[in-house]
């Protein structure tokens, strides 16, 4: 699990880092992290900084925690507005020189208060803090996020139009594809698959599962990559929620298991599918609270457009094994080790921190409370009069959010708070705009 550093310890390993790098023809680090609208956000620093930037960290506005997906800002009674400083500090154990980027490394971020205590703020704490209350029960999650994106060219259309999953697609992207893989590879990322989606367009690459704080960290890492190889090839991308109107959308669904021991406890339990009691009141609590997770997960007036029912995007609160259209997918995989639950409902704008985080202090919830799964759904939700449907709106859900002391007490006060002021501020800001201005507006920010 990654750990927070002294000052001193972070100078030393950049002392160690820095002639490495050099001799890797590396130029200088850009530092990564994502903030609450789901914009990954970046400062760098040339080569001959990095040992002051991993101690004191770099100058990084607090109003950036207000930013809204059109890079506005809003407040919260916390806020300071443009004034102050947070200091962010890259986290060197997940150094990372860029494949297709050459003379740049890349490591995420934590960012601190000017004194040096963590900023309650940050994100990535936030997650760090979630994967250590599961250590302090004696288990431990691993999780992957899956990325799916779609490819256009520069005129902004989608640059492939094949079949979904069609070896049209496939090959006309042979070499792009190859890069994209390599890349990833060579950036030390366990690659599961790689596919066209769907949409136009869209592509999806899987990658192992991981601590919490790292899926996550891969999470920005993937999607940076395969930005940066895409730009080699001449193609913009976008991880909108809805690319064209009508199609399906880029989601970002969460894969996890829950480990006790070196055992997962989704595999050879009493309870359905081969779920461990622990396992169970794990994912319940996840399903119980979808709706506020939702803010979380599908954090856009966007997102609403992508979650609908037929769309693969997970639109009714309900699980089933390998059910596609529920928004726990039950997955029992060929090994022990592959047994896993996934997440659909959640989709690619939302920042990987605060998702992770949040599914893991609902899982924990569930856990305490004892709580069971609900009777399986075994067919196409859409298809049964009973079944319970999401919040179709980014009010709905962030009504929900609001009213979640679970949330709020796990995020703690000012991210909680930084989180609804971000989310109502989005709301509000397409409130009166039709479905294709809210696509056109988000299509190219995330
Ligand atoms: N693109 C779909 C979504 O929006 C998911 C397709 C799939 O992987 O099942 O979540
Ligand atoms: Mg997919």
């Amino acid at each position: 699990m990654t750990t927070t550093r002294s000052r001193a310890e972070r100078a030393a390993r950049a002392r160690t880092a820095a002639p490495q790098l050099a001799a890797e023809g590396i130029d200088g680090v850009v530092f990564g992290w994502v903030d609450n609208a789901g914009l990954t956000r970046v400062k760098s620093v040339p080569l001959a900084q990095l040992e002051h930037a991993a101690e004191y960290g770099v100058g990084a506005a607090p109003c950036f925690d207000f930013s809204l997906v059109d890079d506005s800002f809003t407040r919260t009674p916390s806020s300071t507005g443009p004034t102050g400083d947070l200091r962010l500090v890259p986290d060197l154990d997940r150094l990372t020189p860029l494949a297709a980027q050459p003379g740049w490394a890349w490591a995420p971020a934590d960012r601190y208060t000017q004194g040096g205590a963590p900023h309650p703020g940050c994100q990535r704490g936030f997650t760090r803090r979630a994967a250590e209350a599961v250590g302090r029960r004696g288990m431990s999650v691993r999780a992957g996020i899956e990325v799916e994106w779609v490819a256009a060219d520069a005129a902004g259309t989608p640059a492939a139009h094949g079949p979904g999953y069609g070896m049209t697609r496939f090959v006309e992207h042979s070499d792009y594809l190859r890069e994209v893989l390599n890349a990833l590879t060579r950036q030390g990322l366990a690659v599961l698959q790689l596919h066209p989606e769907y949409a136009a367009g869209q592509f999806e690459v899987s990658v192992a599962a991981e601590g919490p704080v790292e899926a996550a960290d891969t999470a920005m890492l993937v999607r940076h990559t395969i930005r940066a190889v895409s730009a080699r090839h001449g193609l913009r991308v976008s991880y909108a929620p809805v690319f064209s109107g009508g199609e399906l959308g880029n989601g970002g669904h969460v894969h996890l298991s829950l480990w006790r021991q070196g055992r997962n406890l989704a595999h050879g339990g009493p309870g359905r599918h081969g779920l461990h009691p622990e396992a169970e009141h794990f994912l319940a609590g996840v399903l119980s609270e979808l709706p506020a997770l939702l803010a979380l997960g599908a954090p856009s007036a966007a997102s609403y457009l992508r979650l609908v029912p037929s769309r693969f995007a997970g639109a009714y609160r309900c699980w089933g094994l390998e059910n596609r259209e529920a928004a726990l997918r039950l997955i029992t995989g060929s090994t022990a080790e592959q047994a896993n639950a996934e997440v659909k409902c959640f989709d690619a704008a939302a920042n990987p921190y605060l998702v992770i985080g949040g599914v893991l202090a609902a899982g924990l919830a569930g856990l305490d409370a004892g709580l069971q799964l609900p009777p399986e759904t075994r067919s196409d939700p859409a298809t049964l009069g009973t079944a319970d449907r999401l919040p179709t709106t980014l009010s709905e859900a962030t009504d929900a959010y609001e009213k979640s002391a679970l949330l709020r007490k796990a995020l703690g006060r000012e991210l909680y708070e930084a989180v609804l002021a971000v989310r109502r501020g989005e709301a509000e800001l397409f409130a009166t705009r039709t479905d294709e201005d809210v696509i056109e507006a988000t299509r190219w920010r995330y």
